[in-house]
């Protein structure tokens, strides 16, 4: 069985649904497909759930009516036969008032997350009754009754996949088996999920639950670029990834996959392709484990990024100190990205500065703390094993012109990363772009 995966933009309108149905029953063998909601949806309930928050009924409702307004444009034009356009409507309907229901007492206390999660429920929804109105025999499987997270708000693989193995026994014989991505329950029975862009974890999830023989990932470009295309004139394509290479660009801001999804498909080995809807033709990025030697693949950057010094001759010659500095970061639920170290001081870099303020304080119980805002890791990803010589001359050298904060190599073998600040970020992807690619 393969998992395919659509992207907000890929379940963005009524035309592009009709694109999803055409692709997914191409084959005519058996599929289970995830969706995201309908691109802009998931940030407009962010909304609503903002207006519940300050109280604010009125801006809640304005939100919520152009919300479903939009929806009931998109069933006339999805659907050919009233059952199914009146069939949808009720659903929308329901939905809608669902949402409403929170701003009829503002001093109930809403489910932000529940509120959130309907984006999905509405996607999968339109889509399933689209499937079934064309005659095919498609499931809608509710990823609320299968997706888990555990006490620490990770995936709980186990459990997933021992739910849906009972599921998909009970609901043997369909082409197409459908289910939201990005929401889960969590180890208390919640509405949860898995974080914004959280579909592609879904979906590598549940590749790896089922066994999959291939994940794929379809968005809006041809596969994972070899640079921010958002920002970099001509990137191109990049063929194949190994999954390492693949988790390093995800986790440094490769906004085409989800952080941590690449994790589930390498445990189990599943290969993951990254595809186009608006080019299904395009060959895309295959995601394995092969590895091409010597073989420079992609740059990323990950932007709002704080530095932490901390300077103290206690450091000198001491068995305990890095470890009491860790600590005080464990005990913020905080994770360090980058790490540098002298005789007298470490250098560490966090993306969630939440707790910025309490981890200085007891940081200074150390030494002396200095921090750095707006910063920005810049990495260069590849096989970038210590017998590949020469290479890191070249990036360092495309970065002479911009103030270096840190550098980080060795840590793995697919990864170097510079700290620089935001400002000279673009400059600094264009300067790399020119110098490893050109
Ligand atoms: P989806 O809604 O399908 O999940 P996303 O918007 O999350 O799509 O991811 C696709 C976008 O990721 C692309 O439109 C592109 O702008 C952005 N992106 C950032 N870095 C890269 C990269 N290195 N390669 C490809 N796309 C990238
Ligand atoms: N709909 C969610 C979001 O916008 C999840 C996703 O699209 O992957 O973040
Ligand atoms: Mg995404």
């Amino acid at each position: 069985m393969k998992v395919m995966k659509f992207g907000g933009t890929s379940v963005g309108s009524p035309e592009r649904m009709k694109e999803v149905a055409s692709l997914v029953t191409k084959s005519g063998e058996p599929t289970f497909i995830v969706l995201s909601a309908m691109s802009g949806t998931t940030n407009s309930l962010v909304e609503i759930s903002d207006y519940l928050y300050k109280k604010n009924q009125e801006g809640a409702n304005e939100v919520i009516n152009t919300l479903e307004q939009k929806y009931y444009a998109h069933v006339d034009e999805l659907y050919t036969t009233d059952e199914y356009k009146q069939k949808t409507n009720k659903l929308i309907e329901d939905e809608f008032n669902y949402l409403r229901s929170f701003t009829k007492d503002l001093f109930t206390s809403f489910e932000e997350k529940s509120i959130v999660a309907q984006g999905e429920v509405l996607s999968t929804n339109m889509v399933v009754n689209y499937l079934l109105e064309k005659g095919i025999k498609a499931k809608l499987l509710s990823a609320l009754d299968f997706m888990r997270t555990d006490k620490n708000a990770e995936p709980d693989l186990h459990s997933i996949k021992e739910k849906l193995s009972v599921i998909m026994k009970e609901n043997g014989a369909y082409q197409i088996y459908i289910t939201q991505g990005f929401i889960c329950k969590n180890a208390y029975g919640e509405v949860d999920n898995l974080q914004r862009g959280g579909s592609d974890y879904t979906a590598s999830l549940i590749g790896a639950a089922l066994e999959a023989e291939e994940i794929q990932i379809w968005t809006d470009i041809d596969g994972m670029h070899n640079n921010d295309p958002r920002i970099v004139d001509n990137t191109e394509a990049v063929r194949q990834l190994n999954f390492e290479e693949a988790s390093e660009l995800a986790y440094f801001g490769a906004k085409i996959l989800h952080p941590t999804c690449i994790q589930p498909a390498k445990y189990a080995d599943i290969p993951v392709r990254l595809k186009n809807t608006m080019e299904p033709e395009a060959e895309g990025t295959i995601i394995n484990n092969v590895l091409i030697p010597k073989k420079i693949k992609a740059i990323s950057a990950k932007d709002n990024i704080t530095t932490i010094k901390v300077k103290s001759s206690r450091m000198l010659g001491s068995t305990s100190f890095l470890r009491k500095v860790f600590e005080i970061f464990e005990s913020y639920q905080t994770s360090i990205d980058m790490i540098s170290t002298s005789e007298v001081g470490v250098s560490m870099t966090i993306e969630d500065s939440s707790h910025l303020e309490d981890i200085v304080d007891e940081l200074k119980m150390y030494g002396m703390v200095t921090i750095d805002k707006e910063m920005c890791i810049v990495c260069v990803v590849g096989d970038l094993d210590w017998h590949n010589v020469g290479f890191e001359t070249i990036a360092t050298n495309a970065l002479k012109n911009i103030p270096v904060r840190m550098i980080s190599y060795g840590g793995s073998n697919f990864n170097i990363s510079f700290l620089i600040k935001s400002e000279n970020k673009k400059e600094a992807l264009q300067s790399l772009s020119a110098a490893l690619f050109k």
